[in-house]
Formats: C-alpha cells, sequence, structure tokens
C-alpha cells in the first residue's frame, strides 16, 4: 500500500480517487477557501450530490488536473 495514493473520500471505500470536489461551508469558510474530498469513479456523483445539496459545492476537477494547477499555484 502506497501512502501517497490518495483515496476516495466516500466511507469506506480504499478506491484509488481519480476526481477532486473542491468545496466551501460559508458559515465555516473565507470565501476563498477550498476544502477537497477525493472521489473514485463510482463515488463522485454521490458525493457530489452531497454537497451540491447543500450549495457548498465548487468544481469537480479530475485528480490530474488538480494537481496540475496546484503544482502551477492556480489553487
Ligand atoms: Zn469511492
Amino acid at each position: 500500500m502506497n501512502d501517497e495514493t490518495p483515496i476516495c473520500s466516500a466511507k469506506g471505500c480504499r478506491t484509488a480517487a481519480v476526481w477532486v470536489l473542491a468545496w466551501n461551508n460559508p458559515k465555516l469558510h473565507t470565501p476563498e477557501r477550498r476544502k477537497t474530498w477525493l472521489a473514485c469513479d463510482e463515488h463522485r456523483e454521490h458525493l457530489t450530490q452531497f454537497l451540491g445539496m447543500r450549495g457548498f459545492l465548487k468544481d469537480v476537477v479530475a485528480l490530474a488536473e488538480w494537481e496540475r494547477r496546484v503544482a502551477a499555484g492556480e489553487q
């Protein structure tokens, strides 16, 4: 098991993540703050709906694209 392999954030899921869900809770976080959840293909829709229903969801980005943005200083 590689500790550096990002794992899906869904409860009980041990699958490698391929998506990043960026979100913000306006009651807890400043507007520019981004919390992130990771998702595998199977759980992306479930986690997206969970955050979307609460109005927290800001962005859904492929993990590789997210890492490119972080490396570029865009996130
Ligand atoms: Zn999963």
